[in-house]
């Protein structure tokens, strides 16, 4: 018996259906699989074209290939006319001078029009997230090829949703949203890369957790790479035009920063204290509040809502737990309140105490 065949043998029978149910719900057909179903068409009449925002990066403006060079860092080799950015067969894609990492981006694109050649070979270019994440341009509005290598497709691994592709000729647009793969020091994968695409206004890749690097036939495996890296547009032999491309780089997750819940100490107060609290408060405030006690935790009920924990910080001053809101307490002598103020959002709303 061979090694394999005697570890196979001493694994559980359990263990290896596990193993193969998970591979088959996330890969349920084979790259390139010419029978997955192709996507249902769907007009799409989004406007263009879409002006960046005020805090875009413009890669190009129809005016220059500044932010762009060659593989080899020279300067790029398409071609512009009337605005618009040609793809030049044999010149190699096209990457970006920088590097960015999580990026919101927009890119203008048109097939070649009259629309030559079929498949894969009609109108074909892409979009290389990161130098490595395709998602790819070609012309689909009538074109047959694999389901997960037409237009909006994270080539070889997703089709797009569906098929919003416009005929050759006309402008189309991507916006997609990326987030990178993030990596553990020692090289693993701590979280893929996920890819949202809208194409020509309509959602197409939701999210899409991507495998690892795009590749014709190949199933390539991540490799631990930097942050930031160039995207590049693909010369694929076809004079596939762009325009009006440009990026919004976005915060890296996750952005919580510290908790800013309880930020104020807080004291404790016997239940025999709080029960001082505990009655109805009225007037003013729009709707009753309703204090009672559970336990060793004090509870506002305001109208219909159901009861607010309310944390001590002092004999005066309570906060509801989740809601930046504070209930201070006017207290008598005795120590017991005869009114309280509610502040919320700006307003100091004073309710006095209502007779029992
Ligand atoms: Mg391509």
């Amino acid at each position: 018996m061979s090694l394999t065949r005697t570890v196979l043998a001493a694994l559980p029978l359990a263990v290896l259906f596990a193993t193969q149910a998970g591979a088959q719900s996330t890969r349920r057909w084979k790259i390139h699989d010419m029978t997955r179903p192709v996507p249902a068409k769907v007009d799409a009449s989004l406007p263009l074209p879409v002006p960046p925002p005020s805090d875009a990066v413009v890669l190009f403006d129809g005016t220059d290939l500044s932010k762009w060079r060659a593989a080899d860092g020279s300067p790029a080799k398409w071609t512009i006319n009337d605005g618009s950015l040609t793809a030049v067969a044999g010149g190699g894609a096209v990457y970006t001078r920088d590097g960015y990492g999580d990026i919101q981006l927009h890119v203008e694109w048109a097939a070649p029009s009259p629309g030559r050649g079929q498949g894969q070979g009609r109108g074909n270019s892409g979009v290389f997230l990161m130098s490595k994440y395709e998602v790819q341009v070609l012309d689909s509005r009538d074109n047959v090829s694999y389901a997960d290598g037409q237009a909006a497709a994270v080539y070889g691994q997703y089709p797009p949703l569906v098929n919003a592709s416009r005929p050759a000729g006309e402008w189309q647009a991507y916006d997609i949203v990326f987030r990178r793969p993030r990596f553990r020091p020692d090289g693993s994968v701590a979280q893929p890369a996920r890819i949202t695409v809208f194409h020509n206004g309509v959602l197409v890749q939701d999210n899409s957790e991507v495998w690892g690097p795009t590749g014709w036939l190949q199933h390539l495996p991540y490799k631990s790479h930097p942050d930031r890296l160039p995207l590049y547009l693909q010369d694929h032999g076809n004079p596939v035009l762009y325009r009006n491309i440009w990026l919004r780089e976005l915060d890296e997750e996750p952005r919580r920063g510290p908790d800013r819940h309880q930020t104020k100490p807080l004291i404790t107060m016997a239940p025999a204290m709080l029960d001082r609290y505990v009655g109805k408060y009225g007037q003013g405030i729009g709707q009753e509040v309703l204090v009672s006690r559970q336990g060793e935790t004090l509870y506002a009920k305001f109208g219909l809502l159901a009861p607010l924990a309310l944390l001590p910080h002092s004999k005066e001053e309570f906060s509801l737990r989740w809601t930046a809101a504070t209930v201070m307490f006017d207290l008598a002598d005795d120590g017991v309140p005869r009114s309280l103020t509610f502040h919320i959002g700006g307003d100091a709303r004073p309710a006095a105490r209502m007779a029992d």
